[in-house]
């Protein structure tokens, strides 16, 4: 990174410090103007590099301006295809329902309507929750501990960060919260209690119309949900009437490996949401999966202007043909997951279990700095580097790494080596080195 003198950093952002709201978020913890991108890189106004390890929160699943995608989107076009159509039938989305229904839903034989919501994440949460309570006739929703589900009023309701929540300035009512996998420690199996709350007449909790969870919890800090509890959670659902809404939205299209994170789990939920990654270019794209039992909505009944994204049709189709129609990406992430596991859990070794512990699955870890404020400054200290990458946890206390699926195994280690130089020079000079362990 060049070094600049502070009238000349007040120069670069004056626009944006002008006129842009202070609710701007991420820009302050990478501050440079970017200009371009490609695969794993993003480029500074001036030239400089950064390998990016949050990847749009992993809504770059497959890197940046992928090569196939863009051939398809520019041509797309060039050739004076429709870029807004409402929700009307056009080739584009008939193209793209073709490819999901054939590479996606159907070797997985499930049999899920397909609604298009608004084009972002919250947008869908919103769609399956109204369907949820539409279709059960009850109000009340169950969500989890360190849950992330958007920030519009009925999403922000399912979310649990006290900040994003206190945004709201008004109630958000309508779900009941309960402790997720782990949230109290190994002993207590938290899916046991949600079952007794749900048979208990006299609980306090009433029947809900849906159970929401994400199978790992990413702005949470990558709490990863067992499978076990997962499935039993699924079945307290059905044994209660309620719906399994599973949120995919960050966890989906290929970060655990399977293009759906519940694969492994065996589970079939009633209701899938998706976005960040499905659109694979990083257009704004969301999707609602419901079992084609459970299709209730009448016509319009959850609207929206942008519900025919074509740009983002196209680059969906050309990224389901291009990497799913076999296995070779679930196994490359796989391997790859493996191997950042492996990096994580011997950065954290090197530190007390107190300091450092290595989380996540699949593409989706990181290391848990167990201090916001160490966390923070690894973040810094790493892009100081030319490392992109972000915080998560009710404390930003998680730095989690999200590169993207398609990374090569050099720029894999390279974005590891600098993580773990940043990570030795913010808590290796703090703690005393007798309690550093594992050198040799
Ligand atoms: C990002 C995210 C959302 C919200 O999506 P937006 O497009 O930001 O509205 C919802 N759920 C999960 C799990 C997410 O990671």
């Amino acid at each position: 990174m060049t070094d600049r003198s502070a009238p000349d950093r007040e120069k670069e952002f004056a626009i944006f410090n002008h006129l842009e709201s202070e609710v701007r978020c991420y820009a302050r913890s990478f501050p440079v103007v970017f200009a371009r991108a490609r695969g794993a890189q993003l480029f500074a106004r001036d030239g400089t590099a950064y390998l990016d390890f949050l990847m749009g929160c992993s809504s770059l699943n497959y890197g940046h301006n992928p090569t196939e995608m863009k051939s398809a989107l520019a041509d797309y076009i060039a050739s004076d295809g429709i870029t807004h159509s409402l929700d009307l039938y056009t080739e584009a989305k008939e193209s793209f329902l073709r490819e999901f229904h054939k590479t996606i839903l159907s070797p997985r034989q499930l049999d899920y309507i397909v609604q298009f919501p608004g084009p972002t994440g919250a947008n869908a949460v919103e769609a399956a929750l109204k369907l949820a309570r539409k279709i059960t006739g009850r109000p009340n929703i169950i969500a989890f501990t360190n849950g992330f589900h958007g920030v519009s009023l009925g999403a922000l309701s399912c979310t649990g960060s006290r900040y994003h929540r206190a945004a709201a300035g008004q109630l958000l009512g309508g779900v009941t919260r309960l402790p997720y996998d782990g949230y109290l420690g190994s002993a207590v199996d938290t899916a046991d209690y949600l079952d007794h709350l749900l048979s208990d007449p006299s609980s306090g909790v009433d029947a809900p119309a849906a159970v929401i969870v994400e199978t790992v919890q990413g702005e949470g800090g990558l709490n990863v949900a067992g499978t076990a509890w997962l499935r039993k959670v699924a079945g307290i659902a059905r044994g209660h009437g309620a719906l399994l809404i599973v949120d995919d939205i960050q966890a989906g299209v290929g970060r655990t490996d399977a293009f759906f994170s519940f694969e492994a789990a065996g589970l079939r939920p009633d209701i899938v949401t998706m976005a960040k990654s499905i659109s694979g270019y990083g257009l704004p794209m969301a999707l609602v999966l419901i079992d084609r039992n459970l299709d209730r909505w009448e016509p319009g009944e959850h609207n929206g202007t942008f519900r025919g994204n074509c740009h983002a049709f196209v680059t969906a189709r050309a990224a389901l043909e291009h990497f799913w129609r076999t296995d070779s990406l679930a196994a490359a992430v796989e391997e790859k997951g493996n191997l950042l596991k492996t990096r994580l859990d011997q950065i954290a070794e090197k530190y007390d279990p107190g300091r450092a512990s290595a989380k996540g699955r699949g593409m989706m870890r990181g290391i848990d700095l167990k201090s916001g404020e160490v966390a923070g400054q690894v973040v810094r200290n790493a892009f100081q580097k030319g490392l992109i990458v972000e915080t998560a946890g009710p404390k930003d206390e998680v730095v989690k790494c999200l590169p993207p699926l398609v990374i090569g195994q050099g720029q894999l280690s390279q974005g590891l080596d600098i993580l773990e130089d940043a990570i030795d020079s913010v808590i290796g000079s703090a703690v005393n080195a007798t309690s550093v362990r594992g050198e040799s």
